[in-house]
C-alpha cells in the first residue's frame, strides 16, 4: 500500500506556515510500513484541488489531505473530495450534536456555517475530532481511499493516532511492533557504517535511523501475524545492534532522553547536583530541568561567563586562569569543585570552551571545550573537540557532557 500526502492551504503555498503536518504523517506512515511516494501542496482553490485529487488518485492507493475542513467558504476539501468520488453530501447527526455541544460548552453561539462541518460525502467513515469542531473522514473511491484531516496540528495528530492508524490497519495484514533505541556519542554516518550489514540485510524487521544534533534514534519495526510473534522478531536484531553499539545506546523508547537518564540516575543514587557553565550559558541546566522531578536533586545553575565571575562566584584561582586560561582542564575542574562547594551539592558539573566564531587559536581552536565533574570532592575532567557553528558547538557540548556524566 502506498500513500500520497496532499496538504491544502494557500498559507502553505505562500510560505506563511511550514508544512509540519506532511512531515508528521510521512514519518508515522513509514513507521507503520506504508510507503509515501509523493507529497504535494495546493492552495484553497477548488479547481486546482480537484486536479490534485485526480492526479493523486492515479498514483497512490491512499490520499491523505490536511486542511480545509473548517466552516468558512475557503474550506473546500470535503466538497471537492465528494465531487471526485461522485458522492453527495449528507448530514451526520452525531457530528452535528458534537459541534453543538462543543459550542455550548465554550459558551459560544454556533453560527449557521458551522453546520457545514457535520456534512460528509455519503458512506464516509467519520473520525471524531476531540480537539476542535471539524471531524475528519475517510472516503472510498473504488479500490482507493481518501482520508481528510483538519489542518491544525493539535487536532490532526490525535485524530491520526486514534482514528487513522486503526482505520488503515484493517487493510494491512499483520501486526506491527516497533522499538526505539536512543544513541549518542557517535554520529549518524558512523552508526550506519557500523550497522551496514544489518541495515543492508533488513526486510523484516526494518531498521530506520534518524538523527538530530548529536543524537541518533534507531527504530526497529517488525511485522507478523500476532503482536507476540512480531515482538519476538525484534529481539535478535536488537541484540546484534546492542553488541555493536554497546553503551552508545543510552536508553530505549520514544520518551527517553539523555537528561531523563541522567536525572533518574541522580535521583536513584540520591546525589544532588549544581552546574557552573561558561560557553553553554545555562543550556546544560535548562536541559536537566526539562526533566520533571529534577527538583529533588538539582540545586543551582550558575552562568559564570567572565573570569571575574569564575573567581568570585566559584573560587577559581586567578593564577589558574592566567597560567592555563579560562578554557583549560584546570579551570574546568576548579569550576566544578567550586560550584559543588558553594551550592553544597554532591556533584558539580562545569563547562568552559570556545564556541566561536572568533576567539580560536592554533593552540586552542574554536570547538575546544572542557568539562569538569566533581563527585564527592573528587574531580575529573574531559576534553572535547567539536565542529560546527556557535549554536551547534554549545548544543553538542551539553549532549556530550550529559553522555559523559551518565557513564
Ligand atoms: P479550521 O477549522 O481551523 O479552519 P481547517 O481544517 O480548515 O481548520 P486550515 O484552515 O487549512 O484547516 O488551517 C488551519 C490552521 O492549521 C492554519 O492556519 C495553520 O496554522 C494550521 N495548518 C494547516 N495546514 C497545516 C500544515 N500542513 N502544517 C502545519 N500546520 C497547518
Ligand atoms: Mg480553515
Amino acid at each position: 500500500m502506498n500513500a500520497e500526502i496532499l496538504a491544502v492551504g494557500t498559507e502553505l503555498l505562500l510560505g506563511d506556515i511550514v508544512n509540519t503536518n506532511a512531515q508528521y504523517i510521512a514519518k508515522r506512515l513509514a513507521e507503520i510500513g506504508i510507503n509515501v511516494y509523493y507529497q504535494s501542496v495546493v492552495g484553497d482553490n477548488s479547481n486546482r484541488l480537484y486536479q490534485s485529487f485526480e492526479l493523486a488518485l492515479k498514483r497512490a492507493d491512499i490520499v491523505i489531505t490536511t486542511g480545509g475542513l473548517g466552516p468558512t467558504n475557503d474550506d473546500l476539501t470535503k466538497e471537492t473530495a465528494a465531487a471526485i468520488a461522485g458522492k453527495s453530501m449528507v448530514l451526520d447527526q452525531k457530528s452535528l450534536d458534537w459541534i453543538e455541544s462543543y459550542f455550548s460548552k465554550l459558551g459560544r453561539v454556533m453560527t449557521e456555517n458551522n453546520r457545514k462541518q457535520a456534512y460528509f460525502p455519503e458512506g464516509a467513515v467519520i473520525f471524531h475530532n476531540a480537539y476542535g469542531t471539524a471531524p475528519g473522514c475517510a472516503i472510498e473511491v473504488g479500490e482507493k481511499k481518501i482520508i481528510l484531516l483538519p489542518g491544525p496540528p493539535r487536532e490532526m495528530k490525535p485524530m491520526f493516532e486514534n482514528s487513522v492508524i486503526p482505520y488503515l490497519s484493517q487493510f494491512q495484514d499483520g501486526v506491527l511492533v516497533s522499538k526505539v533505541l536512543r544513541i549518542c556519542g557517535i554520529g549518524e554516518s558512523h552508526v550506519e557504517a557500523l550497522l551496514k550489514d544489518i541495515l543492508n540485510a533488513q526486510t523484516n524487521p526494518t531498521i530506520a535511523p534518524y538523527a538530530k544534533t548529536g543524537e541518533v534514534t534507531l527504530r526497529i519495526t517488525s511485522k507478523a501475524k500476532t503482536k507476540d510473534e512480531a515482538s519476538k522478531m525484534i529481539i535478535p536484531v536488537e541484540e546484534q545492534i546492542r553488541n555493536i553499539l554497546g553503551d552508545h545506546i543510552y536508553g530505549e523508547g520514544e520518551n527517553t532522553t539523555l537528561e531523563s537518564v541522567v536525572a533518574e540516575m541522580l535521583i536513584r543514587h540520591k546525589k544532588t547536583v549544581a552546574t557552573a557553565e561558561s560557553c553553554t550559558g545555562g543550556l546544560l541546566a535548562a536541559r536537566l530541568i526539562n526533566y520533571p522531578g529534577i527538583s529533588s536533586v538539582f540545586m543551582e545553575g550558575a552562568v559564570t561567563y567572565s573570569n571575574g565571575s569564575k573567581i568570585n562566584r566559584l573560587g577559581v584561582k586567578e593564577e589558574t586562569l592566567s597560567k592555563y586560561g579560562a578554557v583549560s582542564k584546570e579551570t574546568a575542574e576548579e569550576m566544578a569543585k567550586g560550584i559543588s562547594q558553594s551550592a553544597g551539592t554532591d556533584i558539580g558539573i562545569s563547562t568552559t570552551g570556545i564556541a566561536g566564531p572568533g576567539g580560536g587559536s592554533d593552540e586552542k581552536p574554536v570547538g575546544l571545550v572542557y568539562s569538569g565533574l566533581c563527585i564527592d570532592g573528587e574531580v575529573f575532567s574531559k576534553k572535547f573537540n567539536f565542529r560546527g557553528d556557535r549554536q551547534n558547538i554549545r548544543e553538542r557540548t551539553v549532549i556530550s557532557v550529559l553522555d559523559w556524566v551518565r557513564r
